[in-house]
């Protein structure tokens, strides 16, 4: 099995996942932070959860996928990659899941109207040097140039984007990088 073939299959099947950039600077973080633990929102077929346990061994990821369908892609995929040790798949609304775990890294994905409700779910399941990362942040370019969309259910979901975005800079709780890489990125870290 090769990442390679899932990407093929989301390309054809239209499934979001994380650009190549993205996913790039991710594996690396987690390289670069010994990051040992991860729960991840929005697992789709796996393909980012799957570039997360490939940086170690160590690595134990839970990840939380409400489609069922994906969610049983996701599995098979993991699965083929002999990583069913590593990464536990939930089949569920992220938002109903409640975990006792802590984890150094909590990566939001999933539907970007729930992006703070999210966040202030999970935060408390963050390890003491934990941090919150979380994708999309410019959605496609869309966020800089909100006046020129047209479609009235696209503006609404960039407004809530941009809602998150105010959320991250005025938050007291955490302080927040904007990383322009892939689709837009932002680092979530608890002041101390
Ligand atoms: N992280 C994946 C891509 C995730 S796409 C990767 O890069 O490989 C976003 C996924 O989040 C979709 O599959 C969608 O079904 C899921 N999702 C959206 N809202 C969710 C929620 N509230 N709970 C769980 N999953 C959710
Ligand atoms: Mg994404």
């Amino acid at each position: 099995m090769v990442l390679r073939l899932i990407e093929d299959y989301a390309k054809k099947h239209k499934i979001p996942i994380m650009q190549k950039e993205g996913i790039n600077f991710l594996v690396d973080y987690i390289k670069n932070n010994n990051i040992k633990t991860i729960l991840e929102i929005g697992s789709a077929i796996g393909y980012s959860a799957i570039n997360m346990a490939l940086v170690h061994k160590d690595i134990k990821i839970i990840t939380i996928e409400r489609d069922k369908e994906l969610y049983f892609k996701a599995l098979q995929n993991i699965k083929d990659f002999g990583l069913e040790k590593q990464i536990e798949v939930i089949n569920a609304d992220a938002l109903d899941v409640e975990l006792e775990k802590k984890f150094d890294l909590i990566f939001i994905d999933a539907a970007k109207a729930q992006y703070i409700n999210f966040f202030v779910k999970f935060k408390d399941n963050l390890s003491e040097n934990g941090v919150i990362i979380t994708d999309n942040i410019n959605f496609h370019g869309l966020v800089e140039n909100i006046d020129n969309i047209t479609s009235k259910r696209l503006k609404s979901l960039v407004k809530k984007i941009k809602k998150y975005i105010d959320f991250l800079k005025e938050n007291e709780e955490f302080t927040t990088e904007f990383v322009d890489v892939g689709d837009g990125i932002s680092i979530s870290k608890r002041n101390r």
